[in-house]
């Protein structure tokens, strides 16, 4: 079973580079191991060229490595803390892309202006606590923002972003679609007003595109 999440997640790691979301090695995707106390994720400080699935790490949710010869992230702790607290997530993906990240340098949640940003936020992309990297302070972060929350991402304030999600799969979707959300709603805002979407349509949206959009 990690075998095959090593490999799924290692391939996902390709659509950092190709979506334009990641400089050098600053992002990372992991998956929960599914009815294990366990996660898959990257190791730290390897470039995207050379991943294998060698590469993914397995770790157990207080972030410790249990399986594999390399360090795992250094965001390990903050990815475990959230798969603890939220048992519905099980994939996560972290970039510090850079449109997403400007507004989070602003502490400014990305507005729901555009039908896009309903259909996958169902609101506008909220805005997380700033907090220091290594220990659970920014999985905490994350988890007190997202709970309640439709949005599947967070601007954690002068980082980046953070995406959950199901599967690996929709947490990296997650963090395409807002780096696409905060890039066009800046270019919007470059030139005028970005007026926000009235409620009951962000509403119908929203649901129109998680129960009936795509093949059943
Ligand atoms: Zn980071």
């Amino acid at each position: 079973m990690t075998e095959q999440l090593r490999r799924e997640v290692c391939a996902l790691h390709a659509e950092l580079p190709r979506n334009g979301l990641v400089t050098w090695t600053a992002g990372n995707l992991s998956a929960r191991v599914p009815g294990e106390e366990l996660m898959v994720i990257k190791a730290s400080g390897v470039r995207y060229d050379d991943l294998t699935p060698d590469s993914i790490v397995v770790c157990d949710l207080s972030g410790e490595l249990v399986e594999g010869s390399l360090r795992p992230s250094s965001d390990a702790a903050t990815h475990a803390y959230i798969y603890r607290e939220m048992p519905e997530v099980g994939g996560i993906a972290h970039t510090h892309s850079a449109y997403a990240t400007a507004w989070a340098i602003r502490g400014e949640p990305v507005p729901c202006v555009m039908t896009s940003i309903a259909d996958e936020f169902g609101g506008e992309i909220p805005v997380g606590p700033f907090a220091l990297i290594g220990d659970e302070e920014i999985g905490r972060g994350v988890v007190e923002t997202l709970t309640g929350h439709r949005s599947p991402a967070v601007l954690m304030r002068a980082h980046g972003v953070f995406t959950i999600g199901p599967g690996p799969l929709e947490a990296i979707k997650a963090a395409v679609m807002c780096e696409d959300a905060a890039r066009t709603v800046h270019l919007a805002r470059a030139l005028g007003d970005a007026v926000p979407l009235h409620q009951e349509d962000v509403d119908a949206l929203y649901d129109r595109y998680h129960n009936v959009y795509g093949q059943r």
